[in-house]
């Protein structure tokens, strides 16, 4: 292995090749185009990023010249030469420990107690474990030791180093100094060092010095939040008030992590700060209230939807993060097979009729809705929702949202509109008669109709619109097809492994001993551990054939019409979700948990 003593373009393209990570050509290619590649990133950091972290980014390391060149990896595709990559071949090849820095598992106090953050930023190093008397601190320059001897001596304790890629270490100084000086500053412009932990305390400070929600600090802790909640993918931020302290939490691929525990005497004032930004009713703090509030991240709109209820110490507040890159994808990256992508894809381009999508909450109903209407979406179409609440505000639709409190329901909105000449009607749900109802009369005065139900397959879907009440031959004519769906977390391919089934599990999934393979993942940096990232659709799509609508009549048996979608080429859940298990897509746990 080639010693290295500085980390320069060559030194590190050199080693990158010795590993077998890049080829010959590769390693001529970056040190040709090396050097205009600095020129341009510093650029790029120029015209973007804040001034105060612009002296650090100005210094373009080799290795982000190197991972913006973006090359695949040899004999690994689909897997780059990132700066992670880089950073812990050069970790091998100095003899330390690489660290993946995971932002979920840092201790906020270690993190910031020990090091100020512009020493932090200056050097690219960041604190990350204390364990009896050593400091470990992460680095981005292997050969930068002179600060950490400097540091050492400073804070009298020993330090071990670990390496880090420069942008992980940025990433912690952004998102966790700048919440984490927020809320000091908010908390010390409102008492002077008084024991927050006490409780009578607490009140007694309350009584003289609030702290106002428009407070910059405030205002700034809660921008970071928002922010730091949106780079980790979380879906939910939980706002949870506790007797002494306020916990903050993040849900991400479906799992639960605890984030900040924040002083109780900041609680008020970030939940006002929330609560005004959703256009709350401040003042109003012993009902449930619902909000909204629309923003913008990576030039992306990004919607939140807040709700605030009170519980023993305080107000709870949960913020549902509807990300346009989740809700709003391409048909064809959601995980349809392809017959059942070109069977929907005609049901959607139909003139008129009914689609009904079903599964339970959280199967991604509302994604599949979305996207389908925004593939239809153009000047000449006019698409119409009705929803309960609005998920997620687009322009391209005329949005309505139901408000059950003022009577005005699904049929009322849906009798109105139809005055209003839609091309395409979306309804969020079907819940009774009334609103069946007005779907079938907006199919049969020629328009398009999209909905969802709960029912856990494609053919309950019929029996329902039976069981509210419309008459078998209405059915007939107006249904297009039914979409059955879920979703499973998918094995994450940095730590898959081959999973053997046992005889139970074949005899289970009905699939004979034959050399079934199948995968699971074993837990890595990539993946927090779990196993799994991302998730994908399972599909089941039942055509309202003439043979299926010549069955339909007020008595048709649920397993009848399952037995004879099946004859036609009708795949269920089941099925198609042993087939991703099959293809590697997902695991056995995942097909156990989906149904049920
Ligand atoms: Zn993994």
């Amino acid at each position: 292995m080639p010693e290295i003593k500085k980390l320069t373009l060559e030194n590190c393209t050199r080693l990158l090749k010795h590993c077998g990570l890049i080829s010959a050509d590769q390693l001529s290619d970056v040190l040709a185009r090396g050097k205009a590649q600095e020129t341009r990133l510093y650029a790029q950091h120029l015209a973007g990023g804040s001034r105060r972290l612009r002296a650090v980014v100005e210094n373009i390391s080799p290795v982000e010249v190197i991972a913006s060149f973006n090359l695949e990896l040899r004999g690994l595709p689909g897997r780059f030469l990132t700066e992670d990559v880089i950073t812990e071949a050069i970790a091998a090849a100095v003899g330390m420990e690489y660290l993946k820095i995971d932002p979920l598992k840092l201790n906020l106090d270690v993190v910031t107690a020990h090091i100020p953050r512009p020493f932090s930023l200056k050097n690219l190093i960041v604190a990350v474990a204390e364990k009896g008397g050593i400091l470990t601190v992460a680095v981005a320059d292997p050969f930068n030791t002179a600060i950490i001897n400097e540091l050492a001596i400073a804070r009298k304790l020993e330090i071990k180093r670990v390496l880090s890629s420069k942008k992980d270490i940025l990433k912690i100084l952004r998102e966790f100094y700048g919440f984490r000086a927020s809320v000091m500053a908010a908390e010390q412009e409102s008492s002077t060092g008084a024991d927050l932990g006490n409780l009578e305390q607490y009140f007694k400070l309350r009584g003289n010095q609030d702290i106002e929600s428009n407070d910059t600090h405030v205002i700034s802790a809660v921008d970071f939040l928002l922010h730091y909640a949106f780079e980790q993918h979380s879906s939910d931020i939980h706002i949870e008030p506790k007797r002494e302290k306020t916990l903050i939490r993040f849900r991400i691929d479906g799992v639960m992590h605890n984030i900040h525990v924040i002083p109780k005497l900041l609680h008020a004032p970030i939940v006002s700060r929330i609560k005004m930004l959703s256009r709350m009713d401040l003042a109003e703090k012993r009902r449930p209230q619902d909000g909204r509030i629309k923003t913008n991240f990576n030039n992306k709109d990004i919607e939140l939807r807040v709700s605030t209820v009170p519980v023993a110490f305080g107000e709870k507040v949960v913020i549902r993060i509807f990300d346009p890159d989740i809700l709003l994808q391409d048909l064809d990256s959601m995980g349809f097979y392809p017959r059942e992508l070109s069977l929907y894809n005609s049901f959607i381009r139909r003139p008129n009729g009914i689609i009904l999508i079903t599964g339970p909450t959280g199967s991604g109903k509302t994604t599949t809705l979305y996207s389908s209407l925004r593939s239809l979406a153009s000047p000449e179409v006019n698409i119409v929702t009705v929803e309960d609440p609005i998920e997620m505000v687009m322009e391209e639709f005329n949005q309505i949202g139901v408000q059950q409190a003022i009577g005005v329901g699904f049929d009322s909105i849906l009798r109105n509109i139809l005055r209003q000449d839609p091309d395409i009607i979306m309804i969020g749900e079907i819940r009774d008669r009334e609103t069946a109802e007005s779907a079938v009369q907006a199919a049969l005065t020629g328009h398009l109709a999209l909905s969802t139900l709960h029912t856990n397959d494609s053919a309950s879907a019929i029996v329902r619109m039976l069981d509210l009440g419309i008459p078998p031959f209405l059915i007939s004519a107006t249904l297009i097809g039914v979409i059955a769906q879920r979703l499973v977390r998918k094995i994450c391919p940095q730590c898959k492994i081959v999973y053997e089934l046992n005889a139970d599990e074949l005899a289970y999934l009905q699939l004979d001993k034959k050399s079934h393979i199948s995968w699971e993942g074993q837990g890595c940096k990539e993946c927090r551990g779990t196993g799994y990232k991302g998730r994908s659709g399972i599909f089941e799509v039942l055509e309202m054939s003439e043979r299926i609508k010549s069955v339909i009549t007020a008595s048709v048996e649920l397993s009848d019409l399952t037995d004879l979608a099946r004859k036609e080429g009708m795949e269920s859940l089941r099925q198609v979700a042993t087939r991703k298990m099959l293809e590697g897509v997902t695991t056995y746990e995942e097909i156990i948990s989906m149904t049920g």
